[in-house]
């Protein structure tokens, strides 16, 4: 998509999660996409029109590339390719001229999309109060203790703040507290007191969000199956998850092996290991 020009965008129905904004396609529509990242959860393409188009995948959401475009298929891991489920389609030339088409498929309909205005990229409600990249350089030992400073909410809670930290969802939270041998129950500011032993904490904490984070990348991240189980519910992958829904299966961690304890923190499950989480 980044330096292709977009032809026309059909939408399937006038909303996902929230209504598409006004004359959504057609504000889209002939604009060359200049850039595309992306921050926190949200995808961002730069329209040459100085608007930018801001795309959620929720929780079910994925794109797919339909073309011929050689390897467009290495960015597109197993989903729902249901045709019902093809809510945007972005027909579009790219930068080698090339026609392209660019399919938003979303079973559950958890994402959004929406166009935030020239200039309006620090100021957007969706975009000005987020915290730092849990996979900059940044983000270490000594950030996460001065971010903390102070802090009596549960460690849990605290890292699932995204003015803090931005894009750290409940899975990844519950895993890297985990390796950090460290309790979500845990007061977060203590992560922030002088001495060796919360320097050391804090600098465990950081490395293991790092490293889950890493890891789940290269894993093709976490997404809910858009294929039921057989007993009728919904899973999430999870050929790498140490607890998190692994309640009373045996904690990894070597020389532990205590059972996974399932808690309920502010609505959500939390699933950790009391022995050997602190
Ligand atoms: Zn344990």
């Amino acid at each position: 998509m980044a330096g292709a020009r977009v032809e026309s965008v059909a939408l399937g129905r006038p909303d996902l999660r929230f209504p598409f904004p006004e004359r959504f396609a057609e504000r889209i529509a002939g604009q060359r996409i200049e850039t595309l990242s992306r921050r926190a959860k949200y995808l961002l393409a730069e329209l040459s029109s100085g608007e930018t188009l801001l795309m959620h995948l929720g929780m079910s959401g994925s794109f797919r590339a339909a073309s011929g475009i050689a390897g467009a298929d290495a960015f597109h891991h197993p989903r729902s390719k249901l045709a019902a489920h093809d809510h945007v389609i972005f027909d579009l030339v790219t930068s080698d001229n090339e026609p392209a088409r660019v399919i938003y498929n979303d079973p559950r309909r958890f994402g959004f999309m929406t166009l935030v205005e020239a200039g309006g990229r620090d100021t957007h409600p969706l975009l000005k109060d987020l915290g730092m990249e849990p996979t900059g350089n940044r983000l270490d030992g000594p950030w996460l203790a001065a971010a903390f400073a102070g802090k009596r909410t549960p460690l849990k809670a605290a890292l699932l703040d995204q003015r803090i930290i931005a894009g750290l969802g409940n899975i990844y939270v519950c895993e890297a507290l985990n390796r950090a041998s460290l309790s979500p129950t845990r007061e977060a500011g203590t992560l922030s007191r002088r001495g060796p032993v919360a320097a050391r904490r804090a600098e465990k904490l950081a490395t293991a969000i790092r490293e889950v984070i890493a890891e789940a990348i290269q894993a093709g991240g976490s997404s809910l199956r858009d294929h039921m189980r057989t007993d009728g519910t919904l899973g999430y992958f999870q050929h790498t998850f140490r607890v998190y829904d692994r309640e009373g299966e045996p904690c990894p961690t070597p020389g532990c092996g205590a059972p996974v304890t399932r808690i309920v923190q502010s609505g959500r499950s939390t699933f950790y290991c009391r022995h050997c989480q602190r």
